[in-house]
């Protein structure tokens, strides 16, 4: 029984090329409106990404680096995610997931958010080398 809980997770860990990793983190989401980011939020994360319409995106700690990918269950149909945001909450296993304006779905981005909540995750996080694309935080959005 202990071989094939082995090899599950071995074959999981296996997917996606460059030995990606499962680590437990407490999810949360947020949106850019005014209660999610404050006042006069500029519509752009702290990596420098212009958040568009329907955009999915995670704000992780800085120990992440932005362009890391994270395949997090139920959000984005389990396709992977890019880090492009920070938060002053989000430090360690905490992860902030991020909704956008969907002009096909009945609900805001904050609605979505609130219906979300506080998740606690097996996340696999797919560690991608991008050479200093990003090398300064611009802001972080706050969270009330
Ligand atoms: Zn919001």
């Amino acid at each position: 029984m202990k071989t094939i809980i082995y090899l599950i997770l071995t074959s999981i860990l296996s997917i996606g090329g460059s030995t990606p990793k499962l680590e437990k983190f407490t999810v949360s989401a947020y949106c850019a409106c005014e209660i999610c980011c404050g006042t006069g939020s500029p519509g752009i994360t702290a990596s420098g990404h212009t958040i568009e319409k329907g955009d999915r995106f995670v704000a992780a700690d800085p120990e992440i680096p932005y362009g890391t990918m994270l395949v997090i269950p139920g959000y984005n149909q389990n396709k992977p995610v890019e880090v492009l945001d920070r938060g002053s909450a989000i430090r360690g296993n905490r992860l902030d997931v991020f909704f956008g304006f969907d002009p096909n779905s009945s609900c805001t981005p904050h609605e979505k958010a609130l219906h979300w909540g506080v998740k606690y995750l097996w996340v696999k996080i797919i560690k991608v080398e991008r050479k200093a694309l990003y090398n300064k935080d611009l802001h972080t959005h706050r969270r009330y």
